[in-house]
């Protein structure tokens, strides 16, 4: 899966744990880096190995591995400091993503869409294109819902077709419990980060109107004062979408070795393209991600301009 999964990349990747167990094989779930507390009840997330924490035993299991499946990402430097050994593994290479340009000459074996709403959903239909849809148990049905809901903004995005509704149907005859992974997905953190919420929409918001775009841009000292932690920033960049009429959205967070930007649009806005062309990122066409070595201050007046070069799109 990518550096600091979102629900659609520890779900998929821990699905599909579950499902290739149920066939004997010896499976491992490697993250590239640490996750969100709000992704620590998933049925297995126990057995994930971080990366970052425990290199010499991912490696381990890197160097045994025949078949590496990644999963929700499109590129191997999405799994940021574990990409040089992905690089160096002879096993066959599997993609499931659902991301934009894959980098289709890393992978022998593969399945790319970006019409699906999450790879959740690709593994799902993985497992019952194979004729495994009994196999489908409560764990792997869990895994599955979360990366949906959160992929989806809850069933909110254009990329929920009915498929996706009927799918989530078949997992609520074996019992799902929707509401409760509603709440440990969404109302599951601390007060600190309400409060944090409301201070960067208070303070650190910009809306440009003639641009129809919002910029937040956070400091570092904002994160140290609210002791902001992984996962703590997820859905803060949708906030400003409630605004009539924005069809931009872009989110700056100082983290310590780069400044991470957050693409999102509506309407005929492509976030993909923007963070590719001037954020060396990528993604969906509706929500996108991107990075800089520059300061806050450089890559916010970089986004200004660029912003303002892009005003016919923007409209
Ligand atoms: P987020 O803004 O939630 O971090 O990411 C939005 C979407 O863009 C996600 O699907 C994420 O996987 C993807 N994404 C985020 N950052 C990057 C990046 O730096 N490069 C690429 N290619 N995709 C990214
Ligand atoms: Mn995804």
């Amino acid at each position: 899966m990518h550096q600091k999964p979102d629900a659609d990349a520890m779900g998929s990747s821990l699905a599909l744990y579950h499902f290739l167990k149920k066939f004997g094989h010896t499976v491992h779930v490697i993250c590239p880096t640490n996750w969100a507390g709000w992704l620590d009840w998933m049925p297995g997330v126990d057995e994930v190995v971080d990366y970052e924490s425990e290199k010499a035993t991912a490696e381990k299991l890197l160097d045994k591995t025949e078949w590496l499946f990644c999963l929700d990402f499109n590129a191997l430097h999405r799994t940021k400091q574990m990409e040089a050994k992905l690089q160096s593994l002879n096993c066959t290479k599997i993609l499931v993503d659902h991301h934009r340009e894959p980098q289709e000459e890393i992978f022998e074996y593969g399945v790319s869409n970006t019409a699906k709403s999450s790879t959740c959903e690709m593994i799902y239909d993985i497992i019952v294109d194979s004729g495994n849809k009994e196999k489908i148990n409560i764990e792997i049905a869990e895994c599955i819902y979360a990366g949906i809901i959160g992929d989806t903004g809850s069933f909110r995005f254009p990329s929920t077709h009915g498929a996706v509704h009927s799918l989530v149907a078949s997992l609520k005859e074996i019992g799902l419990e929707h509401s409760r992974i509603h709440d440990l997905l969404f109302d599951n953190f601390l007060e600190n980060r309400l409060r944090f919420v409301g201070y960067v929409l208070l303070h650190r918001m910009e809306v440009f109107y003639e641009y129809n775009t919002v910029l937040i841009a956070v400091p570092k000292s904002d994160v140290l004062k609210y002791h902001i932690k992984t996962g703590d920033t997820e859905g803060l960049v949708n906030y400003p979408q409630a605004i009539q009429g924005i069809k931009l959205v872009a989110l700056c967070i100082d983290r310590d070795e780069e400044r991470k930007w957050s693409f999102r649009s509506k309407g005929d806005f492509d976030c993909n393209s923007f963070a590719r062309k001037y954020f060396q990122g990528g993604g969906h066409f509706a929500a996108a991600g991107g990075r800089s070595s520059d300061s806050l201050d450089e890559t916010v007046k970089k986004f200004k301009q660029v912003m303002k070069e892009n005003k016919e799109l923007l409209q």
